[in-house]
């Protein structure tokens, strides 16, 4: 794997993660092959949920951030997955990057959330001053990711795919900081022409309402809404447009690649104190992560 991918900034932890990439099968392993396709499970996605929010507020700079993305990058070594680090230092602050490669060939796809969550809930009536738990925003994403990475057949996938894991994204109009701070790094140090990109952003709601995204290439969107629509998600991957994000899906479109932002941003508790594990279901994590499996897992 090329460091030069993801930009200057490759760490040696790029080195040491090289060896995990699995080994071609070996005679026995294909005598005995996995006896069932592996199968996205919300219930284990929504575990990850409880279990980033237990760290505490996962801010850019502290260190439940640091926690989270290091357990993040176990993971993914765990499920075979070649891993990489971009760090760069913004506002004084060292921002990190994680991302995970997995499977071949030149058509490479990108499934991209943000693990940071926003250090001041400043939507929240009583507790402005207050960090955001960031059970929606925030763990949501980084738990289908995580689990996708159990659960991807990179053989059957016939594609190359990255799941990048943002830091910093979410402080912007806050003591000066912007939003997209990491995906705008990661997008800018991009040296590879990703067929797609896809931003998983805000998806446990337990009310899940998924609108089309304004800003996002609608051709990629309705391949993946036709996918919901095959699996029975049809009422909730909801074919209207409606919110016109900012979101770590921008950068990628300001520099000309298609990029869909997967959010439902229909939820009230958005930058509170009240985005905890309570407003997240896992009915509702796992048609956002089947219908991700399922179309990554089919032929382009
Ligand atoms: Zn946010």
């Amino acid at each position: 794997m090329l460091c030069i991918a993801v930009g200057a900034a490759c760490t040696a932890e790029n080195s040491v993660a090289t060896p995990v990439v699995s080994p071609a099968p070996s005679a026995a392993a294909t005598a005995t092959p996995q006896t069932q396709p592996l199968v996205f499970s919300g219930t284990r996605a929504y575990d990850s949920v409880v279990r980033q929010v237990a760290l505490g507020p996962r801010i850019t700079g502290t260190r439940p951030n640091r926690v989270l993305g290091d357990r993040i990058l176990n993971e993914l070594a765990a499920n075979g997955w070649v891993t990489q680090t971009q760090t760069f230092t913004y506002m004084n602050t060292p921002i990190r990057n994680l991302v995970g490669i997995k499977g071949d060939g030149r058509n490479i796809v990108i499934i991209g959330a943000h693990y940071d969550t926003r250090r001041r809930a400043d939507q929240d009536k009583q507790h402005p001053d207050q960090p955001v738990p960031g059970a929606d925003d925030g763990a949501s994403g980084v738990a289908v990711l995580l689990e996708l990475s159990r659960v991807l057949n990179a053989s059957r996938t016939g594609k190359q795919v990255w799941l990048v894991f943002f830091d910093a994204e979410d402080n912007g109009d806050l003591d000066g900081w912007s939003w997209l701070v990491g995906s705008r790094y990661f997008a800018g140090k991009l040296t590879v022409k990703p067929s797609a990109v896809v931003v998983v952003d805000m998806v446990g709601d337990a009310q899940q309402d998924i609108y089309l995204e304004r800003s996002s290439n609608q051709a990629l969107a309705g391949r993946i809404w036709d996918v919901a629509d095959r699996l029975g998600y049809g009422g909730q991957f909801i074919r209207k447009l409606k919110w016109d994000m900012v979101d770590d899906h921008t950068p990628f479109l300001e520099r000309g690649l298609p990029a869909v932002d997967l959010i439902d941003f229909d939820y009230p508790y958005w930058h509170t104190t009240q985005d905890t594990p309570d407003k997240i279901s896992a009915d509702s994590l796992q048609r956002v992560g089947r219908t991700l499996q399922v179309w990554l897992e089919s032929k382009p």
